[in-house]
C-alpha cells in the first residue's frame, strides 16, 4: 500500500484558488510513490471560490484579513483544525503544499500590505501541522523530498 500524503488541492490542478484557478505541478513521479491527498484549507474552512486574497495581518495575536478589510482569521483556522483531523486519521507524515500562501507556505508569506512583499513565516496550516510533526514540503522542494525519501525519481 503507497503511503498517503497530504497535497494542497491546487497544486494537483483543482481550481480552488482565490481567483478560481489553479496552481498545477506535474505529479506524476510523486503519485508513483504515494497516495495523494487533496486539501485546501481555506475551502474546507468555509470561504468561496472565488474570493477576495487575504494575508495574515498579525500573528501574535493572530489576525488574517482579506483585500476587502473583511476579518477571515476564523476561517484560516478551521480549515487547519480540518487539516490536523485528516492528517491524524490518516496517519500522514509529509505534506507538499503551496509556497507563499498564507495557509499553506512553509517559508514565506506575504507581509499583511497587500503589496506583494514576502517576509519568512509559515502560513496557518503549516504551523498546525508542523506542530504535530507532519514535515512539510512546498511544490519547489520536491527534490528534497526525493533526498529524504529515495522513493521519488
Ligand atoms: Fe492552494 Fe492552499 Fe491556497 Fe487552497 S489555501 S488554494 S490549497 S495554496
Amino acid at each position: 500500500m503507497k503511503e498517503k500524503i497530504l497535497i494542497s488541492a491546487c497544486l494537483i490542478g483543482q481550481n480552488v484558488k482565490y481567483n478560481g484557478k489553479n496552481n498545477q505541478i506535474d505529479i506524476s513521479s510523486l503519485e508513483e510513490k504515494y497516495e495523494l491527498i487533496p486539501f485546501c484549507p481555506e475551502v474546507e474552512g468555509g470561504l468561496s471560490i472565488p474570493r477576495p486574497p487575504s494575508e495574515i495581518i498579525s500573528f501574535e495575536p493572530l489576525k488574517i484579513k482579506n483585500i476587502k478589510g473583511e476579518d477571515v482569521t476564523n476561517s484560516f483556522v478551521k480549515g487547519a483544525k480540518k487539516a490536523v483531523k485528516l492528517v491524524q486519521k490518516y496517519n500522514i507524515k509529509k505534506a507538499i503544499l503551496k509556497s507563499n500562501s498564507p495557509s499553506c507556505s512553509n517559508k514565506l508569506v506575504y507581509d499583511g500590505t497587500f503589496s506583494a512583499k514576502l517576509i519568512p513565516q509559515k502560513g496557518i496550516t503549516t504551523q498546525f501541522l508542523e506542530k504535530i510533526g507532519v514535515k512539510v514540503y512546498n511544490e519547489k522542494e520536491l527534490k528534497k523530498l526525493k533526498f529524504c525519501d529515495k522513493g521519488i525519481k
